[in-house]
Order: structure tokens, then sequence, then C-alpha cells
């Protein structure tokens, strides 16, 4: 019987070597049988070590088991002309008193069985649900995920229409659907910008995606449907959603209460102002030295808070309903540069400026960022050295990066984040006036067009500020939160 049969049978021993193999495995081989016996398995399976250790006979006989090889992976055989042919393997341990065996019976299998079987596998481990449906909805095919995700057993699905799965309330335009899916079969996901569900066999239903795919079988047209839970992507749009409407309502509380604080505040401090004018020019006479002093302190104090209040005032209102317009840099560099002549002339400075780009822009936002940075460029120059100050933009991916370059006092590594924060400021007004909020101001700006802002410099020899605006700008939403 066993010389008879066709399948290809072999006896190999504990060290891996044939001692007897069957007609057909001879035949299949094309090897004499004297020419195989006493050799190594992988002789004739010489890959075997592809899908399994090195030490893999040594373990095996150690506890002899069933074993299927080849059955999910590439396993080939070898002939005596060195052709190569898809197979499987299984094998049986054979234990007698005095020794250990294993008979192993190789299967040739067509590759189109053995690549059907691979996409099987795939197909069943897939973590999707995967559905095949033929044209009239019936379901010819489910995977494992199927049957996790809609509490099914799939010979509870086989044969039925897909509308099984269906909620009730779609139920009734589903067929409509599906034919109209066959009048342009092409891969695309399902019920564009419609909520899908799925029902589940106990009624629950399930928020899903669906990619469906256009499979030609046997003549007829079938559909394989992709069905992905997004309960929990849901879920987390559902606490994006929330939390964007949270910051949103924030935001305009933030921006009421700086508008009313702002307006509050100014109006006593404008009294203090004109009250302390009034006092010195009024009642010097009755003051002394000191007394003059502390007034004109109040006088410089008050006038520098209404300096802050404003600024922070049109930091708070940066970006409001504001439209991006088609600007060319180089022109609004001229009108910056000219705004700011008495202080070029007056720091002496010589100012290069490199052909910059047409971008779309908030374009008094844009000209408020250049001129908070060269403004600062010019002030913090170091006294003995002539200040050079140069403005570059090169192109990058996905958009341009500007650089504004000086050879001033430069910035302590330390602070070169904080810089950016509002009311930071690193010397003291009678060292350097200033009230910490230009930098802060560039920050909003630039992520007002949804760039980023840097400084790279090093503490006394200069520093460059760099950043990058995006090349194509969406129109922004109203921007106007505090940071
Ligand atoms: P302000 O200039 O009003 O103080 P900014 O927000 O514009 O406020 O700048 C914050 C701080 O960053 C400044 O106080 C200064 O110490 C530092 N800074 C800004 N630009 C430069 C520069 N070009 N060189 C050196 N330090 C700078």
């Amino acid at each position: 019987m066993i010389e008879a049969s066709p399948i290809a049978l072999l006896l190999v021993n504990h060290e891996e070597k044939i001692i007897y193999l069957n007609n057909f495995a001879v035949q299949i081989f094309s090897f004499e049988k004297k020419e195989l016996t006493g050799q190594k398995l992988t002789k004739l399976v010489p890959d075997i070590y592809n899908i399994k250790p090195p030490d893999f006979w040594e373990s095996y006989f150690a506890r002899p088991t069933t074993l299927r090889l080849g059955e999910s992976n590439e396993l080939t055989a070898t002939t005596k002309s060195g052709k190569k042919f898809p197979i499987e393997i299984r094998m049986s341990p054979i234990v007698t008193d005095q020794t250990v065996c294993t008979l192993v019976t190789i299967n040739n299998i067509p590759k189109l069985v053995k690549a059907n079987e691979q996409i099987r596998l795939v197909v069943e481990s897939a973590p999707n649900a995967m559905i095949l449906t033929d044209s009239s909805g019936k379901i010819s095919m489910v995977n494992k995920q199927t049957e996790v995700l809609f509490g099914y057993n799939r010979d509870e699905l086989i044969g039925k229409k897909i509308e099984i799965l269906v909620p009730q309330r779609m139920k009734k335009h589903h067929p409509e659907h599906r034919k109209n899916f066959y009048t342009h079969p092409v891969a695309r996901p399902m019920g564009a910008g419609r909520d899908l569900y799925g029902v589940k066999r106990d009624g629950t239903e399930i928020p899903v995606e669906i990619g469906l795919n256009p499979v030609e079988k046997d003549g007829d047209q079938f559909v394989l449907a992709s069905v992905i839970d997004i309960t929990e992507r849901k879920k987390n749009e559902e606490a994006i959603k929330l939390y964007a409407k949270q910051i949103e309502d924030k935001n305009k509380e933030l921006e009421d209460f700086t508008n009313i604080a702002s307006h509050d505040l100014r109006e006593p401090l404008n009294s203090i102002i004109s009250l302390t004018e009034l006092l010195m020019l009024k009642k010097s006479d009755n003051l002394d030295e000191e007394g003059m002093k502390m007034l004109d302190y109040i006088s410089k104090s008050s006038s520098r808070m209404s300096e802050m209040i404003i600024g922070l005032l049109e930091y708070a209102r940066l970006g409001d309903s504001k439209e991006l317009v088609l600007t060319d840099l180089n022109e609004l560099i001229k009108i910056v540069l000219l705004d700011l002549d008495s202080s070029v002339k007056e720091a002496n400075a010589e100012i290069q400026v490199e052909k910059l780009p047409t971008l779309h822009v908030y374009a008094i936002e844009m000209k408020s960022l250049f001129q908070n940075i060269i403004s600062n460029a010019l002030k913090y120059k170091k006294k003995d050295v002539s200040l050079k100050i140069s403005i570059v933009a090169k192109p990058v991916k996905e958009g341009w990066v500007f650089g504004v370059s000086d050879n001033g006092i430069g910035i302590p590594e330390a602070q070169k984040e904080k810089i950016f924060n509002l009311f930071h400021r690193l010397h003291r007004k009678n060292e350097y006036d200033g009230t910490g909020i230009g930098l802060a101001h560039c920050r909003k700006i630039t992520e007002l067009h949804n760039g980023k802002i840097w400084v790279e410099s090093e503490l006394g020899n200069g520093s460059t500020f760099y950043f990058f605006i995006p090349a194509k700008l969406a129109q922004n939403k109203k921007y106007n939160y505090l940071k």
C-alpha cells in the first residue's frame, strides 16, 4: 500500500536521515532510491531552515509531535535536476522501544492553490472585518474579525443578504446603494460624507468605516467590503470637538476680559497721567526737589504702564478678522525701513536685503513682524561696533524661512525661548527701552500664519531671528487668544 500510494512518504530518523522512501517520493524527486537512503531530508527540502531555527531537528526529536510545515509559509522541494516546486509537509512521529522516527508526507501543492491559500490566511487574520458578497448582495465569505465584530458565527452569515449587518433605518436604501456600486465598480470608501453604522447580532449599532473593492470571480462580480469599527475614533472626535468648543469659549472670555480690562485700566491711568502733568506744571512751586523727582517718576511709570496696556490690547486683537493678501515682501520691507529711517540713521546701521518672495500673508501683521525684529536689531546693538543687519529668505519644503541677522549684543542660550514670552525682557529700562511685548507679538504673528519663529544667537556675537511662513496658507480662522 505504501509503495503504491500517490503521496510521497519518507521515514526520517533522529539524525534527520532518510531511512526509507516510497516509489512516489522517488518519482517526484527523480532520484534513485539508493541515492536518497541515508541522506538528510534537507537534501530534498533545503529551505526548511528558512522557516525553522537551526536546531529544529534536535528540538523536534526531543519532543516529537505531529507537525505541518509550509502551510502558511513558502516551502519548496528540490528535484535531482535542481527544479523547485512548492510543497507542504506533515510529520508524524513513530516511536518504538528502540528508535524515534518521523513519517514525512510531502504534498506537491500547485502554485495557484498555494497562493490562494496564502490569500485566505491573510484575509482570515486581517484586523478588519472582510466580507465578500456576490452581485445579488449575498454573503459568500467572511473572515474571523467579522465574527468578532458582529457577533455572528460565519455559518449564520454565509448565504444571507448583507443587509443583515445594516441597521433597520438604513436597510431600505441599502440595496439601491449596492446596485449603484455596480454601475461604476471601483475601489472606494463607502458612503462619502455619511456616518455609517453596522448592527451586531444583539442589535447594538456600531459606527463603522467601510472600504469597497470590486472582485471578479468565476465570471460574477463580487464586492469585498472591509469594515473597521470606529467607535473609539468617534469618541475621540467627540472629545476633541468638545475640547475645541471649550477653548473657543475660553478665548472669547479672554478676549472680552482683555478688552474690558485694558479699557477700564486705561481710563484711571490717563487721569493719573494728566493729573501728574498738571501737578508738575501748576504746583511745582509747592514741591521741593525730592517731591518733583517723585512726581517725575510717577509720570514716567504711568506712561510706561499705558504703553504696556496699549501693547497688550494690540496683542489681543492681532489677526482679528483680517484677510490674507498677496504681498510683495520686497515692497513691504521698503516701507518698514522707511518707517524706521530715523532709528536706522541714529544707529548708523548698514542694512542688506536679499530678494524676498511674494506671498499670501496678513500684510499689516507681517509688516509689524519685520518692524519688531529689525527695530530690536537696531536697539540691541553693541556700542563700539558698527551695526550690520541682513535680511534673507530661503525657500524650503512647503514655504519660506526668513532670517534677520545682526551683529549686536546677542542672547544668552538659556533665554532663547523665554524672550518670546509676553513681558519677558533681559534688560532694565534704563539700559534698553522697551515693554517686552514685541517678540511675543512676533510669535503670535507667525502662528497666525501657521508658521513658527526661533532665534540662533551667541551672547556677545549677534543674533539671527528666523521665521517660517508656509507658501500655501488657508484663510485662518479668527485668531485671538492670549498666550
Ligand atoms: P523689548 O524689546 O520691548 O524688550 P521684545 O519682546 O521685543 O521686547 O524682546 C524681548 C527681549 O529679547 C529683549 O528685552 C531683549 O533682551 C531680547 N532681544 C530681542 N531682540 C534682540 C536682539 N536682536 N539682540 C539681542 N537681544 C534681543
